[in-house]
C-alpha cells in the first residue's frame, strides 16, 4: 500500500505540472474553452488541471483523422498489426502506471484495475490478429457475373467512454476501430481523463502515425456533442447512460451517423433453490460489489426462491457487513469512494429512497465519513420490483432483494424492466436453464456463472441497454462498410 502511494505520488508530478493537454495529430493543445480540474474521490483533493475541449478542438481533430485516414486505412495489414501488438506490448509495460493512476483518479479498488489494465493491453492483441482477415470478403457467383464482396473501414470515427473502468473500456473500442482500418477522435470521461492521455502516449510510442488516433478532453454537453455531430465524423461508439444515449442519437442525425450505443443496466440475477448455493452467494457478491458496482453489467436485482430466501440473505447479510471499504491503493480494499460529489449524492439518495418505499435496509446505507466519497456495501431485503430501488440504475455497490415463488414468476420480475443488458441464472436443472435463457430478454446470459467475457463473443444490450454488438467480427461490422462487387462473366 505504501509503495503504491509513494509511486503514484511520482507520478502524478508531471501532471500537477503539465496538466492534461488535448493531443491533435501527435501535437500537445490547450483547450480552447481553457481548463477544468480533476478531482481524486479519495480525499477531494485536485489531481490536476485538463484541457477544456470545444467545438473549435473537436473540429482540429477530426480533420486531422480525415487527413490520416487514408495512409492508415492503405497501410499494409501487417504493419498496422505490428503496430497495434507494440501497443500491447506498450500497455503490458506501464500496467501499473496505469492502474494507479486509474484508481485515483475513478476510486476503483486496486485488485480490479491491476487487471483491467492488463485486460487493455488483451484488448488491442485480441484485435490486432484479427488486422489480417479484417477484409476478407465472399464469393457469391450468379449466372452472368462473379459476384465479390470486400470490407472497408468507414473513415474517421468518434468514441465517447464514460468514467467507470475507463482504461479498458477506451481500448475495447479504439483497438478495434484502428485494427479496422479507422481512424479516431476520442472524448475521454470528464471525471476521468488520466489514463486516456497515457493510452496516446503510448500508442505513439509505438509507432501510431499522427492523427491516427486523437483525443480532446471536455464535458459531453460541448466537445462530446460537437463530435457527435461533425459531418466528417462517420460513426460514434458510444458507452454511457442510456439517457445519453438517445441524446446523441439525436444530435447525430442530422449528419446521418452510424451510431454504436452500449448504454446502462438494471440486471438480475435469478437464484433457484436447486442451485449449488455457495458458488451462487459468491457470484452474487461479486457482481455487484466489485469494482465499486459502478458497472454496467452488475447484477443489481437479486432474484431468489421464496424456499431459500430468509438462509441466502442471512448470508449475504454477513458477507456484505464484511466486504472492505478503504483507500482504492490498498491491495486488501474491496470497495473504494464512489467517482464524484454529484454520484455520491446519487447513490445515497437511494438509501432514503428505499426507506421511503418501505424496503429494509439489511445492511450499509449509510456514507463513511466525509473525507471521500465513501458508502457502505448495501443491501435492501423486502423489495418489490415496482420500487424505485428496483426500477433505476443506482450505479453504486447496492444490491436489492426480491423473493419469488415459480420460474414464471421469476420471468416476469426479470423481464420488466425498461433495461437488457445481462442476466445471470443459477440452477442445476438443464431444462430449466434452458427455457429460462430463451425468454430472459437480455444480451448477454450467464448461466451458473458470474460474467466472464471471451472477446470473440458478441458484447452488447436490449431494450434500453444499447444497440450494436461488439467483440469479435462485431466490431469490424460496426467500423467497416460491406462493399459488393459484380464482375459480367
Ligand atoms: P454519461 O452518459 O453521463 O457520459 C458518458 C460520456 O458521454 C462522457 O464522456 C460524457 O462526457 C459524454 N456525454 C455526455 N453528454 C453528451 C452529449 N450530449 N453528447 C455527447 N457526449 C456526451 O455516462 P457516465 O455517467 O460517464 O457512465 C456511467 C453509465 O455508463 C452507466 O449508465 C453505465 O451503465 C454505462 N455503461 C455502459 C456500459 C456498457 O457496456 N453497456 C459500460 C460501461 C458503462
Amino acid at each position: 500500500f505504501d509503495e503504491n502511494l509513494a509511486k503514484l505520488d511520482t507520478l502524478l508530478t508531471r501532471f500537477r505540472q503539465s496538466g492534461i493537454l488535448n493531443r491533435i495529430a501527435g501535437e500537445d493543445a490547450a483547450g480552447s474553452g481553457g481548463s477544468f480540474q480533476t478531482i481524486s474521490p479519495v480525499d477531494k483533493s485536485v489531481i490536476c488541471s485538463v484541457a477544456h475541449g470545444t467545438a473549435a478542438d473537436i473540429d482540429a481533430a477530426a480533420k486531422a483523422a480525415k487527413q490520416a485516414f487514408p495512409a492508415w486505412r492503405d497501410m499494409p495489414a501487417t504493419e498496422r498489426r505490428k503496430i497495434l501488438i507494440r501497443v500491447a506490448e506498450g500497455i503490458e509495460a506501464r500496467a501499473e502506471e496505469i492502474a494507479l493512476c486509474e484508481c485515483w483518479d475513478t476510486g476503483q479498488a486496486w485488485r480490479f484495475m491491476s487487471k483491467a489494465a492488463l485486460r487493455g493491453a488483451e484488448n488491442f492483441r485480441y484485435f490486432a490478429d484479427q488486422v489480417t482477415s479484417a477484409r476478407d470478403g465472399k464469393n457469391l457467383p450468379s449466372p452472368t457475373l462473379m459476384n465479390v464482396t470486400t470490407r472497408v473501414p468507414i473513415g474517421p470515427v468518434g468514441v465517447i467512454t464514460p468514467w467507470n473502468t475507463p482504461f479498458m473500456l477506451s481500448t475495447w473500442k479504439i483497438a478495434p476501430a484502428l485494427a479496422a482500418g479507422c481512424t479516431v477522435v476520442h472524448k475521454p470521461a470528464e471525471a476521468s481523463p488520466l489514463t486516456a492521455r497515457l493510452l496516446i502516449e503510448i500508442a505513439e510510442e509505438a509507432g501510431l502515425p499522427p492523427g491516427v488516433l486523437n483525443m480532446v478532453n471536455g464535458y459531453g454537453e460541448d466537445a462530446g456533442k460537437a463530435l457527435t455531430e461533425h459531418r466528417d465524423i462517420k460513426a460514434i461508439a458510444f458507452v454511457g447512460e442510456s439517457r445519453t444515449g438517445s441524446l446523441i442519437t439525436k444530435q447525430g442525425a442530422d449528419t446521418l451517423k452510424r451510431m454504436h450505443l452500449e448504454l446502462g443496466g438494471k440486471n438480475p440475477v435469478i437464484v433457484f433453490d436447486d442451485a449449488d448455493l455457495e458458488r451462487a452467494l459468491d457470484a452474487v457478491i461479486f457482481m455487484i460489489y466489485s469494482i465499486n458496482g459502478e458497472r454496467c453489467t452488475s447484477s443489481s436485482r437479486l432474484l431468489v426462491q421464496e424456499s431459500i430466501k430468509e438462509d441466502f440473505e442471512a448470508r449475504l447479510i454477513e458477507r456484505v457487513n464484511n466486504i472492505r471499504v478503504g483507500h482504492p491503493l490498498d491491495p486488501e480494499t474491496e470497495v473504494g469512494p464512489l467517482i464524484s460529489e454529484e454520484h455520491y449524492a446519487k447513490v445515497t439518495s437511494y438509501f432514503d429512497i428505499a426507506k421511503d418505499d418501505k424496503a429494509t435496509i439489511a445492511a450499509g446505507g449509510e456514507p463513511i465519513g466525509s473525507e471521500g466519497y465513501f458508502v457502505k456495501p448495501t443491501l435492501f431485503t423486502d423489495a418489490n420490483n415496482h420500487m424505485r430501488i428496483a426500477r433505476e440504475e443506482i450505479f453504486g455497490p447496492v444490491l436489492t432483494s426480491i423473493p419469488f415463488r415459480t420460474e414464471e414468476e421469476a420471468l416476469q420480475i426479470a423481464n420488466d424492466t425498461d433495461y437488457g443488458l445481462t442476466g445471470y441464472v443459477w440452477t442445476n436443472d438443464l431444462t430449466r436453464a434452458l427455457r429460462f435463457t430463451d425468454k430472459l430478454e437480455a444480451g448477454m446470459i450467464w448461466v451458473n456463472s458470474e460474467n466472464v467475457r471471451h472477446l470473440p463473443t458478441p458484447f452488447g444490450g436490449v431494450k434500453s441497454s444499447g444497440i450494436g454488438r461488439d467483440g469479435g467480427d462485431w466490431s469490424f461490422e460496426f467500423y467497416m462498410e460491406q462493399k459488393h462487387i459484380g464482375f459480367a462473366t
